[in-house]
């Protein structure tokens, strides 16, 4: 007890607070390795090791979310600055680090691959959900668990997770205003079975933003309003 309330001393002390700018920068590394920063606070979800085509990317953070431990998705080394890492695998609940409230929601990897996590934070107000490897299609419970989803990182390339048809299920559900696919196939990664065109495919072409860049800015004021949500096609940094 005694030491748990030193950890969250010292972090309070340690993670810095939100910027005075609303704005949220969200960059993307390729595959399901994500940062999000408000001002000089920085959450990572999901850095990746070299075993999967993708060259290994850095990035700074003080916060780092693990959805599972496979290598694509738990390669804390990649972190610079020392950050906490949020692994809780298997736990339904809510994990409070430097002010910053982590839900985690447990999901089903599928096959024999074991279960997975979905991290939901808010930062200036916009609230961003990372699904790791999620292929399943999730139940009332678990969409209520996960809350209100502004910004949705959602895997579309199948074999070990989602695959496009799937994730429309889980969107629809989720009703999140901003969807950013990942983890689908691409020059890098050829062992995935499809690229996000499959799931582009047979969507009306106003609902999909291309970002040409491997990073945008999104803020509470001005997330898409439409009950049907825009799809940002990202690049990555590589
Ligand atoms: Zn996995």
């Amino acid at each position: 007890m005694r030491l748990a309330l030193i950890a969250s001393a010292v972090l309070a002390a340690t993670v810095p607070q939100e910027g005075k700018s609303d704005k949220v920068t969200v960059t993307w590394y390729g595959h399901s390795f994500f940062t999000v920063s408000a001002g000089r606070l920085t959450v990572a979800f999901d850095p990746y090791d070299g075993a999967w085509g993708y060259k290994v990317q850095s990035a700074t953070a003080q916060i780092c979310c693990c959805s599972h431990e496979h290598g694509d998705h738990n390669n804390v080394a990649a972190i610079n600055g020392m950050p906490m890492v949020l692994r809780q695998k298997f736990k339904n609940g809510a994990t409070t680090i430097g002010g910053l409230k982590f839900t985690h929601v447990v999901s089903d990897h599928g096959g024999d691959r074991g279960q997975n996590t979905m991290f939901a934070v808010e930062l200036n107000g916009v609230r961003f959900a990372h699904c790791g490897d999620l292929c399943e299609i999730l139940s009332d419970e678990q969409v209520l668990m996960l809350g209100r989803v502004d910004v949705l990182f959602i895997p579309v390339g199948g074999k070990v997770v989602l695959n496009a048809k799937e994730a429309d299920e889980v969107i629809k559900k989720l009703k999140p205003r901003i969807v950013v696919p990942m983890h689908y196939k691409t020059k890098e990664a050829t062992w995935l079975a499809s690229g996000v065109d499959e799931f582009l495919k047979g969507k009306d072409a106003a609902s999909i933003k291309r970002i040409e860049d491997v990073k945008f800015e999104v803020d509470k004021q001005s997330l898409p309003s439409d009950a049907r949500p825009v799809i940002y096609v990202m690049k990555y940094q590589q």
